[in-house]
């Protein structure tokens, strides 16, 4: 079957293993259905942005000119939540968005994709920040009330207790994870909040375990990219953070694809 749509990225359900939805239109598949069975991306040079205009490629990464550099949602403080400022009552790009992205619970969490990372993300949606990260396993280190004390506090780990917020995403798709028990490295972290951060530690130790459905992890990793090669037909292999696993070791990055209009087939 062929189906013509915008792409956006997969919807996840945290299930052993994890449920993985692309939702396509009015189409929504469930991809663990499609492992070992072929699929295929055509592009014809059309993306569709945010703001619903179609261009023939993007700005910077999903988003056109206008709203790449006016958008809330390609905000500096998007990626630097200690950038954040909608808790002052101040205005980045859009106060009333902001104070609605913003301004809710979130949590900094620790977690093993290749190795120790740190991040931050919203209370409310933790497990699927986890699951598109291609995280292992994760643990929560701190709840705040807004987006700001969370981005703090993971600055304030990394630049004074070098732990890294980054994934190898390579490492991620090889499956060549670093072991680490996490309930220890939350222990030796408490040590290093400061007194104000203090009242923010979760207490609660939970940590959650992530399976992908993946047949097979890629030796080597070639990543996709419908801009240079606008037809894309492999096996699927896998599922694991944002990617789909193919066969020849290549990867593809949905979310890197968010907003290009494609033929699927299925
Ligand atoms: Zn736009």
């Amino acid at each position: 079957m062929k189906f013509n749509n915008t792409i956006s990225k997969m919807k996840v359900k945290f299930n052993n293993p994890v449920d993985y939805f692309f939702d396509f239109g009015e189409n929504s598949f469930l991809l663990n259905d499609y492992l070992n069975k072929t699929i295929k991306f055509s592009w014809h040079n059309k993306v569709k942005c945010i703001c619903g205009k179609i261009f023939k490629e993007f700005y910077r990464q999903s988003f056109c000119y206008n709203c790449y550099w006016n958008s809330p949602q390609a905000s500096p403080s998007i990626f630097k939540p200690e950038l954040s400022k909608a808790h002052l009552g101040e205005e980045d790009r859009d106060l009333e968005w902001e104070k609605k992205y913003q301004l809710q619970n979130h949590v900094v969490y620790l977690s093993i994709s290749s190795g120790l990372k740190v991040g931050v993300t919203r209370e409310s949606d933790f497990i699927t920040r986890w699951i598109d990260q291609g995280a292992q396993k994760a643990v929560i280190l701190a709840k705040t009330p807004n987006r700001y004390l969370a981005g703090k506090i993971e600055y304030h780990l990394k630049k004074n207790h070098n732990v890294p917020d980054r994934t190898n995403w390579r490492k991620m798709l090889q499956n060549q994870v670093s072991e680490h028990d996490l309930l220890n490295e939350k222990e030796v972290l408490k040590k290093c909040f400061s007194q104000d951060m203090l009242e923010y530690f979760c207490k609660e130790n939970k940590v959650i375990k992530i399976k992908y459905p993946v047949l097979k992890f890629p030796l080597k990793v070639k990543s996709l990219s419908l801009s240079k090669t606008p037809f894309v037909e492999g096996r699927l292999l896998g599922i694991k953070g944002q990617y789909l696993l193919l066969d020849e070791d290549r990867v593809f990055n949905v979310r890197k694809h968010e907003g290009f209009i494609v033929d699927l087939e299925l």
